[in-house]
């Protein structure tokens, strides 16, 4: 069957026996990509909940030693390895070519991929290919008691979460920003994944159009983030924070009320609109906490919140909740 994608499928026949969680596994720097990894404690969490194998695909120009040993100890069941240096630089058409062969060869009810540019290239072609579709950007993840994947997503602009299913046609497609499902899932079992070496004809590079992808900026891996929000009044105020963060040796982040005043930038906000944020501490100041924004901070293990509003929403999700004037905080440093 040729399709509008033009990829070249055999239709696909769902084999009711087979109950497979794959992952894509994504590779990144010589490294297997954190959101790959989150993403194979989630299959496994969803694997025992649901009775359901584990499988990875790994499509990778490279194969180093660090890779080797994260692949061996991410503790999904088995592991496709597609290697072949065609696979560097990216060509979103090429990985699909891999990912289809593995989809085709082991029929998985479901598709977990990293929500990184790379996988958000990926995942629709494979997606058109197989005619199934794709959720983007779950914020959750879980198994009815069907069996089917339940996809929880904010919709309508983050006002309220839709929970999607997908009855009919598999692969259930779901992607997955970093950082998002942290801490939700088990931890690894210690288990040794089974690495299978897997190849695939591969067209030639030069049929397709080539298109790089730059390293990815959704992905703000400080171990300390300072965000501060509407509460902040004045532009030159910001520099207080600045020196605050530099302090704690945190990074400077905001919510979309200063992105939109116009003094700070877009690539510095969290949010659904913007970035997720995964800190081992993150300290709010003057942010109410929109589901806009609480989309984005899923990943924080801790949260510190000032407000001076006792009724503010951020200090219900908090560890640390502070009701008081984010300036008195900011003069103590
Ligand atoms: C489609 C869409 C996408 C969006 N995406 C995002 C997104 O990605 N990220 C995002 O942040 N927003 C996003 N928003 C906007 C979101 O709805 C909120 O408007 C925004 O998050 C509000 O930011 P804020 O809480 O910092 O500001 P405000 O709502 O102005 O809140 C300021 C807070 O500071 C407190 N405060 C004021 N003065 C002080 C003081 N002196 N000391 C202590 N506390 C004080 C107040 O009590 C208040 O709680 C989006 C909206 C839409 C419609």
């Amino acid at each position: 069957m040729e399709n509008i994608t033009g990829f070249a499928v055999t239709p696909y026949v769902k084999d009711a026996s087979e109950k497979i969680i794959m992952v894509l596994l994504q590779p990144r720097m010589g490294k297997v990509h954190p959101i790959s990894l989150e993403l194979a404690d989630t299959a496994r969490f969803l694997g025992s909940e649901g009775g359901f194998k584990t499988a990875g695909v790994f499509i990778s120009g490279e194969f180093t030693a660090t890779m080797h040993a994260q692949l061996s100890a991410c503790g999904l069941d088995e592991v496709f390895l597609y290697h072949d240096e065609r696979f560097s630089p990216f060509i979103p058409e090429l990985h699909t070519v891999a990912l289809l062969d593995c989809i085709q060869a082991t029929h998985p009810d479901t598709l977990l991929v990293g929500a990184t540019p790379e996988g958000r290239s990926i995942a629709p072609l494979a997606a058109v290919a197989l005619e199934t579709g794709v959720t983007a950007d779950c914020t959750e993840l879980a198994i009815d008691a069907n069996g089917l994947l339940v996809q929880t997503r904010p919709a309508f602009g983050g006002d309220l979460m839709a929970r999607i299913v997908t009855p009919t046609a598999r692969p259930q497609i779901a992607t997955v920003r970093y950082g998002v499902l942290r801490n939700k899932m088990k931890e690894a079992a210690g288990k040794t994944t089974r690495l299978t070496r897997s190849s695939v004809l591969l067209p030639a590079a030069h049929t397709y159009r080539k298109e790089l992808v730059a390293p990815s900026t959704d992905e703000k891996e400080a171990p300390y983030v300072l965000a501060i929000g509407g509460g902040v009044r004045s532009r030159e105020d910001i520099e207080l924070f600045t020196r605050m963060s530099e302090v704690i040796g945190g990074r400077l982040m905001c919510s979309r009320s200063l992105v939109e005043r116009g003094w700070m930038p877009q690539s510095l906000q969290i949010g659904i609109s913007g970035c997720c944020v995964a800190p081992r501490l993150l300290i709010v100041m003057g942010i109410s906490g929109s589901v806009q924004f609480m989309a984005g901070i899923q990943g924080a293990r801790k949260v510190c919140a000032v407000n001076a509003d006792p009724h503010a929403p951020i200090l219900r999700i908090a560890d640390v909740p502070l009701v008081c004037d984010l300036y008195n905080v900011a003069a103590l440093f």
